[in-house]
């Protein structure tokens, strides 16, 4: 299966995408990972990016095409593939179709995981990241055993410049104005699955799974 996934930042997608990945044995890859390690390296296109991304702008379409085709191409395409965070917009789809064309295949469904703004902002603002090695916390959800200490290595715990709440409802606001056009542009093509994404991590990934199962079994 090819497939793209949306929903706006905290919705729960890098959890799923891993998850599917594994239960469908294919590769997986999230340009908001990609773009964090560039910046984590201190390359050129990392420096670049960093500026968009700690305001929660969209960095540059030019730049995470690129990132996305030097993927794609380096991956066995037949076996299948799972995209998380692109597209953002409709060039991007467009850019992502044209590839894969070029590649004679063609995108299998993208997945909209649906969740409400206030929920976004109560998922992401209380989260908190280790320095050293990038563990994942939650204030309310999954608390460190001591306060701001990371319980795997005992570094400091930190909120990620674009989990404040400010951040977080621009992120928001800016995802679904510029992913609405995606959206429709995936309806009007049938291609789009929606998903509700509330309620746990193991409710949502059998709904998803349930709709590919329909879908594989409708196609053949
Ligand atoms: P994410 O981890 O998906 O929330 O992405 C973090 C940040 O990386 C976003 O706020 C954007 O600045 C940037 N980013 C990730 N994916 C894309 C994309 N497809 N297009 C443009 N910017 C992106």
């Amino acid at each position: 299966m090819r497939l793209v996934f949306l929903g706006p930042p905290g919705a729960g997608k890098g959890t799923q995408v891993k998850m599917l990945s594994k239960a469908l044995g294919v590769p997986s890859m999230a340009t908001g990972d990609v773009l964090r390690m560039e910046v984590a390296s201190g390359s050129e296109l990392g420096r670049e990016a960093k500026s968009y991304m700690d305001k929660g702008e969209l960095v540059p379409d030019d730049i995470v095409i690129k990132i996305v085709e030097k993927w794609l191409r380096s991956i066995n395409i037949a076996k299948g593939f799972i995209l998380d965070g692109y597209p953002r917009n409709v060039r991007q789809a467009r850019e992502l179709d044209e590839i894969l064309r070029q590649m004679n295949v063609e995108l299998t469904a993208a997945i909209y995981l649906d969740v409400p703004e206030n929920e976004i902002v109560r998922r992401l603002s209380g989260r908190l990241t280790c320095r050293k090695c990038g563990a994942v916390y939650h204030i309310e959800f999954n608390p460190p055993k001591e306060d701001r200490k990371c319980d795997v290595c005992g570094s400091e715990l930190y909120q990620r410049e674009d989990d404040k709440e400010d951040v977080v409802r621009q992120r928001f606001r800016v995802y679904t104005e510029s992913t609405k056009p995606v959206l429709d542009y995936y309806k009007d093509k049938g291609k789009l699955l929606v998903i509700d994404g509330l309620g746990s991590i193991e409710e949502v990934n059998k709904r998803i799974l349930k709709r590919l199962q329909e879908l594989s079994s409708s196609s053949k």
